[in-house]
């Protein structure tokens, strides 16, 4: 399988340099862009560690080679005319030689859940009347707790009895009370998000 990307790829096009899209497996952001020759291909999937040809160094590079900073692969697909890579990577470390995650200020992948959330923090402090996120906000910790126990019941109910539609509506109302109660706390998705995907790293190492 890995040898026919190799040869699936269109090397031609562009000098015999692909370029290739880094992602972080989990979080879906964008870490950075390289470019990889033949060679560069072939010592990331055999070494599973992300190697790239650096065009100012002309020679071939594994990235964290000097800072530690690697980048693990995951996995690594062609798009659709053969002539661009996206890979799939657990990184060790800051991806950026600047010391951040990504090379991009914002390499983050939103969500519509990202987006409500943003939404539903804004609604903090203004008028009770105005929307009901307000109003909850307005009523206070108590009230937004007591809502998200009351659709996480509704929610298992619903499952209990097989009614889909029912689920899908009462998980909904689950999930945003939840976000609300996040909020009401000065918590944020990313905080749950960050421990799930701490939790699945610490599973995936005791697994090796
Ligand atoms: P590293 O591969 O992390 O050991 O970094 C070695 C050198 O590669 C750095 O000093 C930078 O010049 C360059 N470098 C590292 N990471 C990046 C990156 N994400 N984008 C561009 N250049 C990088
Ligand atoms: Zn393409
Ligand atoms: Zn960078
Ligand atoms: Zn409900």
């Amino acid at each position: 399988m890995t040898d026919s990307l190799i040869t699936q790829l269109d090397w031609d096009k562009q000098d015999g340099l692909i370029p290739a899209v880094v992602q972080n497996h989990l979080s879906g952001k964008v870490l950075m862009l390289g470019y990889m020759d033949k060679a560069a291909l072939e010592k990331t999937l055999s070494s599973k560690q992300v190697t790239f040809f650096s065009r100012s160094k002309q020679r071939l590079w594994t990235k964290g080679e000097s800072s530690g900073h690697t980048l693990e692969l995951i996995a690594i697909d062609k798009d659709c005319d053969n002539d661009s890579l996206l890979v799939q990577v657990l990184p060790n470390g800051p991806t950026c030689h600047l010391g951040t995650e990504s090379c991009w200020k914002d390499g983050k992948s939103h969500s519509f859940i990202d987006n409500l959330s943003k939404l539903i923090a804004e609604r903090k402090g203004q008028d009770p009347k105005s929307s009901y996120t307000a109003y909850l906000f307005d009523r206070g910790t108590k009230r937004i707790a007591q809502k998200v126990g009351e659709e996480g019941l509704e929610t298992a109910l619903a499952a209990a009895t097989h009614d889909k539609p029912e689920l899908i509506d009462e998980a909904s109302d689950l999930l945003y009370h939840l976000l609300v109660l996040l909020e009401d706390q000065q918590l944020s998705l990313s905080d749950i998000t960050q421990n799930l995907m701490q939790r699945h790293l610490k599973a995936n190492n005791a697994d090796k």
